[in-house]
C-alpha cells in the first residue's frame, strides 16, 4: 500500500504559472515540505514559449537548464536545486490521473497525495488532427519539452527534406519560420483566409504572408489536411487535403490549437468558457481550490466580462496573484482583484511584435508595412465607442511596447490618442 503524502499546498502541473507560483511562495514565506509541485513532465517548470523559438534554432538552440522559469521575465533561474533548498517538493514523471475534490486527494499511478489548497495548473494539450494516417511518424504537435526533442530529432534527420505545417496561428507561423530557417522546404496549410484569424485583419496577415512568401515559404490557404500517406517504414511522405491536393512531406507539425486540461475536474466544479471558472482571486467554486494559467476562466475586469486566456504573460501574473490572495486569506487580509490587461506577442525571422488589449472594434492602420522597406514598422489601433481599445506594435522599440501597454490600459478617447503617440509612439499618425 502506497504512504499518503501530505501537503498544505499543492500545485497541480509543473508549467509555466507552477514555477512562477513556486517562487511567489517562497518570496511570501512557507515551510519546508509545505509545497509540492506534481507534474507529468520530467523536468522543473521552463519557459515554455521557447519551445518553438530558440529551442528549434540550427546554431546555440537554447537548452534546459538555460530556460527554466523566472528567466522570461529577466528573473532568477528556478534549478531544480532551488526546489531543494527551500524545501519545495518537485514531483516529477508523475501524472495525476485521478481528482477527488470532496476528499481532498489525487491519485497518480503510484502514490495519493491530500492537500489543504489545491492549485490547479494543468495549462493545456495541443489538439491533434484524427484524420486518415495521423499515426504515422514525423507527425507531431508541440506541447511539452518532449515533444520538442522529438522534432528536433527529426529535423536532424530530415535534412532539407520538406516540412508542412497544419495551422496559421501562433505555433504554425513560429514553427513554420524554425523549420524554414534550419533549410527545409516548407509549406503552411491553413483553413482560414489569412493567418491568425484571431487576431489580425486582413491587412496585418498579408504582411506576414508576404513575409513569409519571401523567405520562401510556400501558404496553401483555405485548405484542410484530411489524411496523411506515409512509406512503407511508417514515414510520413504525403499531407492530402480537401480539395484533392498532395503536398510531400517528411516532417508534418500540426498546430491547430490546444485544450485547456480540466477533465480530471469534470462535474466536481463549475465552469465556463470551456475553463475552470473563478472569482478575481481565481477561487473556484470550490473553497481552497484555485486554478490559474490556462484552464482558468476568470473576471477580466477592464472589459468587465469572463475569460479565458492562453497566453504566457497570464500564466505567469495569475500564478503571482493567486499565491497572494492564498496568503492573504490565510491572513485575513484583502488583496485587490486581478485586473489583466491582455498581452501577446510572438517572434519569428527577424520580425517581433505585441499587441496589448482587446482586438474589437474598427481598425486603423500606421507606419511602414512595405515588404520592400528595408525595416518595415507598422502597427494597428483598435476603436469602440470612441475609445482606443487595443494596439499592435511590428518591431516596436521597448519604449514604444511600453507605450502601446498604456494606450490600451488607459483607452483614451480617440481626439486624444495625440497626446499619447506624439512622444512616445512617433510612427502612429492618427
Ligand atoms: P503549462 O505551461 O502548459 O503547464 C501545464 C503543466 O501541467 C505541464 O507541465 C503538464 O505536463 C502538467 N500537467 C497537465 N496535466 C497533468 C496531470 N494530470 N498530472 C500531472 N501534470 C499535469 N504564449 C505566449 O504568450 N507567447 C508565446 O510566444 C507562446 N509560445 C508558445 C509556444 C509553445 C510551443 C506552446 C506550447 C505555448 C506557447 N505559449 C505562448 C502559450 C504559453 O506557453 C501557455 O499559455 C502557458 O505555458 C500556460 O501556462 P500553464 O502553467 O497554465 O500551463
Amino acid at each position: 500500500v502506497n504512504p499518503v503524502k501530505r501537503f498544505k499546498y499543492i500545485i497541480l502541473g509543473g508549467g509555466v504559472a507552477a514555477g512562477y507560483a513556486a517562487r511567489e511562495f517562497s518570496r511570501l514565506g512557507i515551510k519546508p515540505r509545505e509545497l509540492a509541485i506534481i507534474s507529468k513532465e520530467a523536468v522543473a517548470p521552463y519557459e515554455r514559449p521557447a519551445l518553438c523559438k530558440g529551442y528549434l534554432a540550427l546554431e546555440g538552440a537554447a537548452r534546459l537548464p538555460g530556460f527554466h522559469v523566472c528567466v522570461g521575465t529577466g528573473g532568477e533561474r528556478l534549478l531544480p536545486r532551488w526546489y531543494a533548498e527551500k524545501g519545495i517538493e518537485l514531483i516529477l514523471s508523475t501524472e495525476i490521473v485521478n481528482a477527488n475534490l470532496a476528499s481532498q486527494t489525487l491519485l497518480s499511478a503510484g502514490g495519493i497525495f491530500k492537500y489543504q489548497t489545491l492549485i490547479i495548473a494543468t495549462g493545456s494539450t495541443a489538439t491533434k488532427l484524427t484524420v486518415e494516417g495521423a499515426g504515422a511518424r514525423n507527425v507531431f504537435t508541440l506541447r511539452e519539452i518532449s515533444d520538442a526533442d522529438k522534432l528536433v530529432e527529426s529535423i536532424k534527420a530530415k535534412k532539407n527534406g520538406k516540412a508542412v505545417i497544419i495551422g496559421g496561428g501562433y505555433i504554425g507561423l513560429e514553427v513554420g519560420a524554425a523549420l524554414r530557417i534550419n533549410k527545409l522546404d516548407v509549406t503552411m496549410v491553413y483553413p482560414d483566409k489569412w493567418c491568425m484569424p484571431r487576431l489580425f485583419t486582413p491587412d496585418i496577415a498579408a504582411f506576414y504572408e508576404g513575409y513569409y512568401m519571401k523567405k520562401g515559404i510556400k501558404i496553401v490557404k483555405e485548405s484542410l489536411a484530411v489524411g496523411f500517406n506515409a512509406d512503407a517504414s511508417g514515414d510520413v511522405k504525403e499531407v492530402k487535403l480537401k480539395d484533392g491536393r498532395v503536398i510531400e512531406a517528411d516532417i508534418v507539425v500540426v498546430g491547430i490549437g490546444a485544450r485547456p486540461l480540466t477533465v480530471l475536474f469534470k462535474g466536481q466544479v463549475e465552469e465556463e468558457k470551456g475553463g475552470i471558472k473563478t472569482d478575481g482571486f481565481f477561487e473556484t467554486s470550490v473553497p481552497n481550490v484555485y486554478a490559474v494559467g490556462d484552464v482558468a476562466t476568470f473576471p477580466m475586469k477592464l472589459y468587465n466580462d469572463m475569460r479565458r486566456v492562453e497566453h504566457v504573460d497570464h500564466a505567469r501574473k495569475s500564478a503571482e496573484h493567486v499565491v497572494k490572495a492564498i496568503k492573504a486569506s490565510e491572513e485575513r487580509r484583502k488583496i485587490e482583484e486581478y485586473d489583466y490587461l491582455p498581452y501577446f506577442y510572438s517572434r519569428s525571422f527577424e520580425l517581433s511584435w505585441q499587441f496589448y488589449g482587446d482586438n474589437v472594434g474598427e481598425t486603423k492602420l500606421f507606419g511602414d508595412m512595405n515588404l520592400s522597406s528595408p525595416k518595415p514598422k507598422f502597427g494597428c489601433f483598435w476603436f469602440k465607442d470612441g475609445k482606443v481599445m487595443g494596439v499592435f506594435l511590428e518591431s516596436g522599440s521597448p519604449q514604444e511596447n511600453n507605450a502601446i501597454a498604456k494606450i490600451a490600459s488607459a483607452q483614451p478617447p480617440v481626439e486624444n490618442l495625440n497626446e499619447f503617440t506624439k512622444n512616445d509612439l512617433p510612427i502612429a499618425k492618427i
